[in-house]
């Protein structure tokens, strides 16, 4: 076994077009063609989705929460289950975050140290402390393909500096318990692991200061990872900076394993960051949105529940080949809005995913055929950020 590899997964880039990549990233649930769009399963499931809607999107890899699933129903739990995959009912790829970002996002309920982060449950008032040690072990447990350090984030107005080298001393401590449960099957049996072919990713921080961000990647890379994940942007910087911290950052990662921008982002921001070499997103925006009545289409964003769509019988999006776009209306979506039904959240939410898995398979088909340039430059001409007034 390589130091950069489990037995199991393994990424391996089939194409590039300028510095976009296109690849497979094997896991133990799996191939994952990249780039890619992972949907956010926060609890164990993608909100007012089934599996098998999930599926019929396309959808290859999930993304779950560890902080939700510690807290509710519990690691050790799913771990009795036979690990989240089992659990939940999702034979395909998962990749679980640290955890470190909603705790993070607790303020005032919250102590970092060296040690790790001391916090108090959002449900119950309860302590718990996240250390790298122990992040590493509940996503052990729940068993994800890709599992990710422990990082601490800090507000975009604080100095970037302690948190970077916190950051990185945490990342070695993370990986050196990962190493500990991959050669002791002891250990492992005891810590409850459920798959064994568990890939750990490092994050990049350092804010939005080239010296800093390049100080943090030799850092984690010089504690070595199977993956590579760039963090701590999308936080209310200026979009132009998020570029720009991306194209310096990801040209220094290792060209040969995959590089994963978190929670990034909107649809221009993927097709931006694949032209500066991502190869992997998350974002709660296109279901998040879609619950709050804003479909995502290529002429830019629709708020559905807008009085202008009442008796608009056009679909949402003309050109969109989804489910929801080829059988309803603006006007029957925007009642199904107003008068609170589960299905506005249900095809709203089918559609925005379907727009962004859609626009990911465009993207690796055009760098296949060395056309992304031009998918790109068509995309930011017709893509507008701002809400449509009328067509
Ligand atoms: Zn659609």
């Amino acid at each position: 076994m390589g130091r950069w590899t489990t037995t199991v997964f393994s990424f391996s880039i089939t194409a590039t077009d300028g510095a976009a990549r296109r690849g497979v990233l094997s896991t133990p649930h799996g191939d994952v063609e990249t780039p890619c769009f992972m949907p956010v399963g926060t609890r164990g499931a993608v909100k007012a989705l089934t599996h098998r809607d999930l599926e019929d999107l396309g959808a290859e890899i999930i993304l779950g929460n560890t902080y939700h699933l510690h807290l509710r129903p519990g690691d050790e739990l799913i771990a009795r289950a036979g690990g989240l995959h089992a659990f939940i009912g999702w034979p395909h790829a998962m990749l679980t975050d640290s955890g470190g970002y909603q705790v993070f996002s607790l303020a005032g309920m919250r102590r970092v140290t060296e040690d790790g982060v001391r916090f108090r449950s959002h449900l119950d008032g309860d302590l718990h402390t996240l250390t790298p040690e122990s992040a590493t072990d509940i996503q052990a447990r729940l068993g994800s393909d890709i599992a990710m350090v422990l990082d601490e984030l800090v507000d975009p107005d604080s100095a970037a500096a302690p948190a970077m080298e916190r950051t990185a001393r945490w990342a070695a401590r993370a990986r050196a318990r990962m190493l500990e449960l991959r050669s002791d099957a002891r250990l492992a049996k005891s810590v409850l692991v459920t798959n064994t072919g568990q890939a750990q990713f490092g994050i990049v921080q350092g804010g939005t200061d080239p010296a800093l961000r390049t100080e943090s990647v030799q850092r984690t890379l010089a504690v070595g990872f199977e993956g590579y994940a760039i963090g701590g942007l999308s936080v209310g910087e200026p979009v132009d900076v998020m570029y720009d911290v991306v194209a310096h950052t990801a040209p220094q990662l290792p060209a040969g394993q995959p590089r994963y921008l978190m929670g990034t982002g909107m649809p221009d921001d993927l097709v931006a960051c694949v032209a500066r070499g991502i190869d992997m997103f998350d974002c709660v925006l296109p279901t998040r949105n879609a619950r709050n009545g804003q479909l995502l289409t290529r002429q830019g964003v629709i708020s559905i529940k807008n009085a202008q769509y009442a008796e608009d019988l056009n679909p949402p999006d003309p050109e969109c080949g989804c489910l929801t776009c080829r059988r309803f209306s603006r006007a029957y979506l925007r009642h199904l809005y107003v008068v609170g039904e589960m299905g506005a959240a249900m095809l709203n939410t089918a559609h925005n995913l379907y727009f962004y898995l859609d626009l990911m398979a465009r993207i690796r088909e055009a760098i296949v055929f060395g056309s992304f340039e031009k998918l790109r430059s068509e995309f930011h001409r017709t893509f507008s950020r701002r809400p449509q007034q009328s067509r």
